[in-house]
């Protein structure tokens, strides 16, 4: 066999882009966090944002924080994925550092919702792997928004409002898995991500492997 300095179940493969979507309260955040913390292979994708850093945030790891010259600068550059303005400032998906990660084999998780996944799919359809969380019931969502003690009954009423509406693009997704119990979902996402990476064209180490089996 011709390269012999890298094992033959660790070939060179392309990275790929993860989206977890869904509705608020469904459990990506949570089924985010679990992958973080047992996948080294994959990362959370940093936004820029004109935003000002709050306490304890660190430039370059919870976001790249720029001014609005630097971020108008980049949108005309056509440095982003995708960005959106939310309550006055913007945020963006930069596309320079990922498209470096991607070529050297790292993967990116996104948490973001169904209108930054369209437009991201838009730029990069071979890279983008969409995958949406479904509650098992609306009362369990509700339960969950409550139980989460992170919110007044007024915002868990409008989160619920919204919901609606965000599963209403449940069929804009390649894989939609019903949050019931967390591990079995959490299963769930590490199977699609494992198969995902396996799929051929992002094996890019396997001309070469495959050149030298047939010698
Ligand atoms: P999201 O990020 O989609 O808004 P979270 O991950 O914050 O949702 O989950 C909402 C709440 O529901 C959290 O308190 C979380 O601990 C809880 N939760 C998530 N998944 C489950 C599950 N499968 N069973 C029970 N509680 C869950
Ligand atoms: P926060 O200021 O609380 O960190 O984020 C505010 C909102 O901006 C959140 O809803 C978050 O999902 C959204 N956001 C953060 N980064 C990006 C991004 O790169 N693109 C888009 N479209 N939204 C983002």
């Amino acid at each position: 066999m011709g390269d012999t300095s890298q094992p033959a179940d660790q070939l060179h493969r392309r990275g790929l882009m993860f989206i977890l979507s869904s509705p608020s309260g469904a459990g990506k955040t949570t089924l985010s966090r679990m992958l973080l913390a047992k996948d080294p292979e994959i990362m959370l994708s940093v936004s820029a944002t004109t935003r000002p850093p709050r306490p304890g945030e660190i430039d370059g790891v919870h976001y790249h924080f720029v001014s609005p010259d630097r971020f108008q600068a980049m949108v005309d550059e056509d440095d982003f994925y995708e960005w959106a303005e939310v309550f006055g400032h913007r945020y963006g998906t930069p596309k320079g550092a990922i498209r470096a990660g991607l070529k050297a084999g790292q993967d990116f998780l996104f948490d973001i919702d169904w209108q930054g996944t369209q437009q991201l799919y838009q730029k990069d359809q071979q890279d983008v792997v969409r995958v949406f969380i479904l509650p098992p019931s609306i009362e369990e969502l509700h339960n969950r928004l409550k139980g989460r003690g992170t919110d007044s009954a007024e915002v868990i009423a409008a989160r619920m409002e919204r919901a609606r509406a965000e599963i209403s693009h449940w069929d804009g997704y390649d894989y939609v898995i019903i949050n019931d119990d967390i591990d079995v979902c959490f299963d769930k996402v590490r199977a699609i991500l494992e198969a995902e990476r396996m799929k051929r064209m992002r094996q890019t180490g396997l001309i070469p492997f495959v050149r030298g089996l047939m010698g």
